[in-house]
């Protein structure tokens, strides 16, 4: 089965109401990302989407001459032609889940089963994405705990690290243990202060330790490893990190140092499905948690929902759902599924259908494209 054309569409979808997130520095009014169409000799199709247009482009270009005529399992086999559209300064990762796609496809079964995977259903968390006020935030969590979703994400990056403190204070005032709180403080690159060193790192830890965290997220600088050596020595809290990492090889230098608690490596983001389960597997056996990043668009989301469900449980209990501003799921996650995914007691089901599962509304993505 050979690769026999990729293509790419610009896609710009508007947003009922203008949003900015706590790591942006103005309010987005439309949704941006690009959809992957990959085909195969047959006229097979397999698709994935990215919000890293740019650089996936620029991965496309580089790999393209490669790419066309090649074997399709031949490429997804090939983790050094993969890196090397990263090399070419790209993002491969949506590349590689386009063509995982067009495979499961071909061989008739959901994307999980080709990874031997046999969870049915998985267990979702809230991810908050605002620095809203801590009544807003209460009343969210009051949604996501009628939906039956027992942890909540929320962000810090307020000027003063103590009105952040202040918001979890709050929740903890309104619904004493009952929601388990992780805290999520996007230090890793920067394009709104404050920028973290690792002593006002180390004071958001300590501070945390007296509210039962479930985990701290990005508190330093994405390469800062010896900063998370050191962070993760001086605080009995969960140090999670990893989102923006693409390879096997950064993620093993964190772990052998002892960095981080928990990795959080997205198909996306990183070389893709392959390559996250290999990082998966290397933070089982070193006792740490696996949860991965799942903050791109729909087919990104979904991607990460087969991974989850290929690996185990104990390793991985949790997939993160985009759920601030509540319609964000239906709006942009599932903009195009013509099968709506509903989370119901806290889980959403693996789709079955071959591939990722969700059969898209293509005319509807291209009344959008730019
Ligand atoms: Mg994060």
């Amino acid at each position: 089965m050979k690769i026999s054309d990729i293509k790419t569409y610009r896609v710009k979808i508007p947003l009922r109401e203008p949003i900015q997130f706590s790591w942006e520095p103005f309010p987005n009014t439309h949704f941006e990302f690009m959809l992957i169409e990959v085909v195969n000799n047959k006229g097979t199709k397999g698709y994935s989407a990215t919000q890293f247009a740019a650089q996936t482009e620029v991965a496309i270009r580089g790999l393209k001459p490669l790419l066309k005529g090649l074997d399709v399992e031949d490429f997804l086999a090939n983790d050094r032609l993969l890196e090397l559209g990263s090399w070419f300064f790209g993002r491969v990762g949506a590349i590689e889940v386009a063509l995982w796609d067009l495979l499961a496809k071909e061989e008739n079964l959901p994307l999980y089963k080709l990874f031997r995977g046999n969870r049915k259903r998985i267990r979702v968390y809230a991810s908050t994405g605002r620095l809203a006020k801590a009544e807003e935030i209460i009343n969210l969590i009051k949604k996501y705990y009628d939906m039956g979703i027992e942890v909540v994400k929320i962000r810090f990056h307020r000027t003063n690290v103590n009105d952040d403190l202040n918001i979890v204070k709050e929740i903890r005032k309104e619904f004493g243990e009952q929601v388990k709180i992780a805290v999520d403080a996007n230090q890793a690159w920067g394009l709104v202060p404050p920028f973290w060193n690792r002593y006002d790192a180390l004071k958001a830890a300590k501070e945390l330790e007296r509210y039962n965290i479930e985990w701290l997220e990005e508190p330093l600088f994405k390469d800062d490893i010896e900063g998370y050596v050191w962070l993760k020595r001086n605080t009995n809290i969960k140090i999670a990190a990893g989102e923006l990492e693409h390879n096997f090889w950064i993620f093993k230098k964190f772990i052998e140092e002892n960095a981080l608690d928990i990795v959080q490596a997205d198909v996306i983001y990183s070389n893709g499905i392959s390559e996250c389960i290999k990082i998966a597997l290397m933070a089982q056996v070193n006792g740490l948690l696996f949860l991965p990043h799942a903050w791109d668009p729909g087919l990104g989301w979904l991607a990460n929902l087969h991974l989850v469900a290929s690996l185990p449980e104990n390793l991985t209990p949790y997939l993160e759902t985009p759920l601030d501003p509540l319609w964000w799921f239906n709006d942009v996650i599932q903009f195009a599924f013509k099968e709506g995914i509903e989370i119901e007691n806290g889980y959403v089901k693996v789709p079955e259908k071959e591939g990722l599962g969700i059969e898209l509304d293509i005319e509807k993505i291209k009344k959008f494209v730019t």
